[in-house]
């Protein structure tokens, strides 16, 4: 993980930074620490408890709830585990747990419990492991964020991908457009951005961002995804329907436009994955269903995202009708 970013860390700091009164959330027994990116807080309305990014990144005593049917591995990723790091739910698709670090924690997460560490030997036994997996087609490059990786090890992941010719597709999912852009603003040699580049003249690159609400996208993440447009790597979207945040039709709708003036097309609307300490974000389905039928009637169709749920050993993730 980069170190020469900002980030808060420290809840009583951050309250204050956003002008806000102190209180205190049970965040001495909250398991999942407190990070949010300065730029992601920048972006944060002061004095406003409902703001919808502050909603997404401050902990909550709600947290520290025990609510039936939400669970440490909502959607079955221990059962999953090929190796360590190496996760496969879906035919020809593999996904790696390329790092524990994101650039912030989403107070949401359906990997807020998972098992993190740092692991060394992970590059080259995937390489071991893809060698002989001939029927994989995608590698999806997930974690944690692997844009936090450092360019070397990026780098590295990248090559071991590129080099198996029965992969065709590398598969990208991250927050750094809108939570730390200067990671793939950077343009120099070594960098994510350069590396991505010259992949992107051998295999397709799926790059998705994860953005719930409009307010998130900036100038910033614009130029991002401009800059990865031109080197023709397909940009898609996908959001979490979290109450409170975007469970609206106005800000669906604000997103989904605003995404497409930013390039970016919106795929999936999930449901809230079912992780312990997530349930206030619950929005249930019958109001979710009218959300999406309401927005249809606002917007093309390419710009309705599916609204989909992901359940352990389904063998793919189910709409939501
Ligand atoms: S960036 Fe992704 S993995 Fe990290 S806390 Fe947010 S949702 Fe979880």
């Amino acid at each position: 993980m980069k170190n020469n970013f900002e980030f808060w860390t420290h809840f009583a700091e951050f309250l204050t930074y956003l002008e806000l009164p102190p209180r205190s959330d049970g965040l001495e027994t909250n398991p999942f620490s407190m990070l949010i990116s300065k730029h992601f807080a920048s972006k944060i309305k002061k004095g406003d408890w409902n703001d919808p990014l502050l909603r997404q990144v401050l902990p909550s005593i709600a947290e520290l709830r025990e609510v039936n049917g939400f669970e440490e591995d909502p959607v079955g990723d221990q059962e999953s585990v090929q190796e360590d790091g190496i996760l496969q739910k879906y035919v020809g698709r593999v996904l790696v747990i390329a790092t524990p670090a994101c650039s912030i924690h989403c107070r949401f997460c359906f990997r807020r419990n998972f098992p993190f560490h740092a692991d060394p030997t992970l590059i080259p036994r995937l390489d071991c492991w893809l060698e002989k997996h001939t029927g994989i087609h995608e590698v999806i490059l997930s974690g944690g964020d692997p844009l936090m990786l450092d360019g070397e090890t990026f780098q590295n992941f990248v090559s071991v991908i590129l080099k198996q010719e029965h992969v065709n597709t590398l598969r990208i999912h991250t927050r750094i457009p809108v939570t730390l852009p200067q990671q793939l603003l950077n343009t120099e040699k070594q960098s994510h951005f350069n590396c991505l580049q010259k992949a992107a003249t051998q295999k397709q690159i799926v790059f998705v961002s994860h953005v719930n609400h409009p307010q998130e996208l900036d100038d910033e993440s614009h130029k991002v995804f401009q800059n990865l447009r031109e080197i023709g790597i397909t940009l898609l979207n996908q959001s979490v329907l979290l109450k409170g945040v975007n469970d609206n039709v106005q800000t669906l709708v604000a997103l989904s436009h605003k995404l497409f003036e930013q390039g970016v097309l919106p795929y999936y609307l999930h449901q809230l994955d079912h992780a312990k300490g997530v349930a206030h974000f619950e929005v249930e389905d019958i109001r979710a269903i009218q959300l999406l039928n309401e927005i249809r009637n606002l917007l093309p169709g390419y710009l309705v995202p599916r609204l989909v749920r992901e359940l352990p050993r389904d063998g793919s993730k189910k709409p939501i009708v």
